[in-house]
């Protein structure tokens, strides 16, 4: 027996061996010979080859492994972790997908901390892994056993949130996705960190000015105490993380917060949404400048690369028109049903006028300023016109014909925009073609 063992155990290493470094070959060689060794686990932790494979991103092992009916991929290890927990770990984004392809339950509890697989990927930061995780619960049979909104604030063993475990090892974009996808932002954990932190209270502790920016914008409150009393003011003070601090100050400005209980709000498209979030974060920072420069700390880092986008926004919208109400930004949102535009920052802040009652999370509806009717919706702007509806143009009533001037046409139509009564404020990009009977056509009522 002690030869079986001794044989048994050095086939075993092979295999581990073999899978954590990606070596197909010698794997299927190995199990060929013995193919009761799949259901091998190492001695210590348990790790069987799927842990192995997962944890180590190593996709072809790990889909050849899960192609053999008698691997569960829901395998437990010595702390009942299972290969989609290592996966998440590790971000080993290709594993994860597979796994779940496979069938694994993403709704499996650790014995270090009972903790799921989205903890996971919110602690380590992998914003890919946690978005992966949860489009899946919101397909997936959890949806319809637990209710999405109940896994994304699933609770480990001391009451720690994914956001409270985002928020404390600085992880904004992590912080960003579980907010957008119905995380409470005044959860409070029982026992983890200090018994009745909010993310609030962690991210002040951590120290992460984008997570701390993120919360705010989503409503947090920076007078919640925790159980002994401390405000996440005097967290982050205690921690010595004075910028922080001085952004969690009840004293200072306020921060525009996400209008999210309004219905256009929630109904927004991704184009719409992705713009306005980013004007509410510009306006933020303003605010934030202001802040620190009142309390002696300068702007950390740029860890951004909002600039950069900003400025693709700003130029893709570079053919419409400046905004009628502050004359400074370009109209970049239409609301509808009217059809009056204005820029995102005007548009956030008719919505963002005053906080929402945060008992009745009721906001008063904002109409449009300049007819106002209700908002029915907001969309972004568009400023293609094909060429087709350049023709149209031409033959169109008077009144659209002014509407559609007054967007400014765009690309290909440089002899319309050069001569058009209406004033550009954007970017001009080329010039009158000379094809100037068609304008003066154009300009007759
Ligand atoms: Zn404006
Ligand atoms: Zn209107």
């Amino acid at each position: 027996m002690g030869q079986g063992l001794s044989c048994r155990v050095q086939d075993e290493h092979g295999l581990f061996t073999a899978v954590q470094f990606g070596d197909l070959e010698i794997v299927k060689t190995v199990l060929e010979r013995d193919p009761s060794l799949i259901q091998q686990k190492t001695v210590y932790d348990r790790h069987s080859a799927l842990h192995i494979a997962a944890a180590n991103g190593q996709i072809e092992i790990l889909s050849m492994l899960l192609e053999n009916r008698s691997v569960n991929p829901d395998s437990l290890n010595r702390h009942k972790q299972t290969p989609l927990m290592l996966a998440a770990m590790h971000g080993k984004i290709a594993c994860v997908e597979k796994l779940i392809q496979a069938g694994a339950n993403i709704l499996m509890f650790d014995s270090l901390n009972g903790r799921t697989c989205l903890h996971y990927a919110a602690y380590y930061g992998h914003s890919d892994c946690l978005q992966t995780i949860l489009s899946s619960a919101r397909t997936s049979h959890v949806a319809s056993s637990w209710g999405f909104s109940r896994f994304v604030n699933i609770r480990g063993g001391k009451g720690e949130t994914p956001l409270h475990l985002a928020a404390r090892q600085r992880r904004p974009e992590c912080v960003h996705i579980l907010l957008d996808s119905g995380a409470l932002v005044c959860a409070s954990t029982g026992g983890h960190g200090l018994p009745g932190s909010t993310p609030l209270h962690l991210a002040a502790r951590g120290g992460s000015m984008d997570c701390i920016r993120e919360l705010l914008a989503w409503g947090a409150d920076r007078l919640h105490r925790d159980a002994t009393g401390r405000i996440p003011y005097a967290v982050a003070l205690k921690h010595k993380n004075g910028a922080c601090a001085a952004l969690l100050n009840p004293s200072s400005a306020e921060p525009l917060v996400w209008p999210s209980p309004l219905k256009f709000i929630s109904e927004l498209n991704q184009d719409a949404k992705a713009l306005l979030e980013q004007a509410l974060m510009e306006v933020n920072k303003e605010r934030e400048k202001a802040i620190l420069k009142n309390t002696g700390y300068s702007m950390p880092s740029p860890s951004h690369s909002d600039t950069t986008a900003m400025d693709d926004n700003i130029s893709e919208a570079s053919d419409s028109q400046l905004c009628c109400i502050c004359f400074d930004q370009l109209c970049a949102i239409e609301v509808q049903d009217c059809g009056h535009q204005m820029c995102a920052q005007c548009t956030l802040a008719l919505c963002c006028h005053n906080k929402p009652n945060p008992t009745t999370l009721s906001l008063p509806a904002p109409i449009c300023p300049f007819c106002r009717s209700n908002i029915a919706r907001l969309t972004v702007v568009k400023v293609k016109v094909n060429t087709a509806d350049q023709e149209l143009d031409l033959y169109s009533s008077p009144k659209q014909r002014k509407s559609r001037k007054s967007m400014n046409l765009s690309e290909g139509s440089s002899s319309f925009r050069s001569l058009s009564a209406v004033p550009s404020f954007g970017k001009i990009v080329g010039r009158g073609s000379g094809r100037v009977s068609v304008d003066i056509e154009i300009d007759k009522p």
